[in-house]
């Protein structure tokens, strides 16, 4: 075990036992947060619904199923990403949690960001977007649009459980969740990307316009470059 995996496990312990405020009254236990310690990626939602406070998980149940849908729809699975909430206690009958609530907890998201140290966040719902975005922004004006600070990228999307009785986010959020692909490739292949935007403070980027408007410059450059087509012009199939 290494020294990240130990203050994780020491993280996990002592959040697990956290009675800070009083939604810890109310819920069967705390839900600190699963997945990959190290990963790349830190998903971040809203509270535990009634499946995940009786599993100690969170996203385990609907919304969880098509988070995990919309991971695999970018060749990613549970284990490859980080997944936790802005709160980690069950609010009672599933309210919205109360400012003094959020502030309290929000420790536990900063002790969690230091030790993953991920590169790319993505906000899923009001609570993460408010807190990583500011508390004016509409999730209806930025999701699926990054924001730069710290050499990190911000995502912020919708929750996954608009998709549940609106079909129409469904198609949505797939499309916003393709940004996170686009982000983590670019990351891959130039890393200094992120500090450079980083530094100019660079805010509600459309990622996904830009990168296809780069890759379509990138391909007409290439067309360019290519060698003069010696198929016969009649050939069918070609265009
Ligand atoms: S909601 Fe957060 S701060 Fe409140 S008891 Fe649970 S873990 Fe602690």
């Amino acid at each position: 075990m290494d020294d990240r995996e130990k203050q994780y496990e020491e993280f996990y312990t002592v959040c697990k036992g956290c009675v800070k405020c009083r939604l810890r009254a109310g819920a069967t236990q705390v839900v600190p947060g699963a997945g990959n310690p190290k990963s790349e990626i830190m998903f971040i939602g809203e509270a535990p619904g009634k499946q995940e406070d009786i599993q100690g998980l969170p996203f385990v149940g609907a919304s969880g199923k098509f988070l995990n849908e919309m991971l695999a729809s970018i060749g990613l699975k549970r284990e490859d990403v980080y997944i936790a909430n802005m709160i980690k206690c069950r609010p009672p009958e599933n309210r919205d949690p109360q400012p003094d609530e959020l502030e309290i907890c929000a420790d536990w998201i900063t002790q969690q960001l230091e030790i993953i140290q991920p590169k790319i966040i993505v906000t899923l719902g009001r609570f993460g977007m408010a807190r990583f975005f500011g508390p004016k922004r509409k999730i209806s004006e930025i999701h699926g649009k990054v924001l730069y600070r710290e050499g990190r990228a911000h995502i912020a999307l919708y929750h996954p459980a608009v998709a549940l009785y609106n079909g129409g986010m469904r198609a949505q959020l797939l499309h916003d969740f393709k940004v996170i692909k686009l982000i983590l490739d670019k990351y891959h292949t130039d890393p200094e990307y992120f500090a450079l935007k980083a530094e100019k403070n660079e805010d509600a980027v459309d990622e996904n316009t830009a990168f296809i408007k780069e890759a379509k410059k990138v391909n007409q450059q290439a067309d360019k470059n290519e060698p003069a087509n010696n198929e016969p012009q009649d050939q069918p199939g070609l265009f």
